[in-house]
């Protein structure tokens, strides 16, 4: 089943796409700025079994507006979701709103619970400080009751595409026999990372660039209560935990997503791609 959206921002979301496999319907595609969120459930998104997913926040908004590579490669993502609460009320606002936010770190717990007894189903992390994913997995595999973890790696922060390294990498993923790769190498990142080196690991279904979730699944960093994040200041918790690594982010350049979100609204947001 092939389903074509067109996207009034630029191209990315206008190509046909198949249902990807596990889910009984194709979402709904939800253009924003030059890109496009799905509209999907949580549980809806707990039945695909292969693809890759991405989850849509400010950060990456941002970057989306000067990141070239990070732009053309939004279109080999399978489904995306809302995974900001701020982004979750803004399409509300513009009139596009998707029936919830999907974070990526409330996705993953709810998956390997999905998949406990489902031997198909193995899991290699990728990314965060030495020892994190380590921890991350033994704590996994403790919930869960067998080794659904089988493999992790903590690249070295200026790895590179191309080298050795890299490839030592994907030899490891694949030797690990995972069908799924949860990458955490930072927003942008990750997903370029995937979509540039998916084709060399055919034993993975499913791939999840999802950011901090292996910090938070290690305990590594703490999450804030639900209320925060429903009011849609998560930000602002991780800006006053973290003053140092986030206040850039926060501080400079997500609020930069505002004035695009009000051009959108007006129709007057031009894609500083679009030929
Ligand atoms: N990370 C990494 N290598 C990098 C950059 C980031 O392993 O080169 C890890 C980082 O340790 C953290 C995760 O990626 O575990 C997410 O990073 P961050 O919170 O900065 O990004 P976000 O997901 O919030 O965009």
């Amino acid at each position: 089943m092939t389903d074509i959206v067109a996207n009034p921002a630029g191209d990315q979301g206008a190509t046909p796409r198949s249902t990807p496999v596990g889910l009984a319907v194709t979402p709904r595609r939800v253009p924003v700025l030059n890109v496009y969120v799905d509209d999907i459930s949580m549980d809806d998104l707990l039945e695909m079994r292969e693809g890759a997913m991405a989850t849509l926040h400010v950060d990456m908004i941002v970057k989306l507006q000067h990141d070239r590579e990070f732009y053309d490669i939004w279109n080999t993502f399978d489904v995306v979701t809302c995974d900001s609460q701020f982004l979750y009320f803004a399409l509300k606002l513009l009139r596009r709103g998707v029936c919830m936010r999907v974070s990526g770190s409330d996705y993953f717990p709810k998956f390997y619970t999905r998949y406990a007894n489902d031997p198909s189903v193995t899991v290699f992390l990728v990314g965060a400080a030495p020892g994190i994913a380590e921890k991350a997995r033994a704590d996994i595999n403790a919930k869960v009751g067998r080794e659904i973890i089988v493999g992790t790696n903590a690249p070295a922060f200026d790895f590179r595409d191309g080298t050795p390294a890299n490839d030592a990498l994907i030899d490891e993923i694949n030797a690990s026999g995972a069908t799924s790769l949860l990458v955490a190498l930072g927003a942008g990142r990750q997903e370029k990372w995937i979509a540039n080196n998916r084709h060399r690991m055919p034993n993975v279904k499913l791939f999840l660039p999802l950011g901090g979730t292996i910090d938070y699944e290690a305990d590594a960093v703490k999450r804030p209560p639900a209320f925060i994040t429903n009011i849609g200041l998560e930000w602002f918790w991780r800006l006053v935990r973290e003053p140092k690594r986030r206040w850039r982010r926060y501080v400079i350049e997500e609020p930069k997503v505002i004035p695009y979100l009000v051009r959108d609204a007006f129709g007057k947001y031009r894609n500083p791609f679009s030929t």
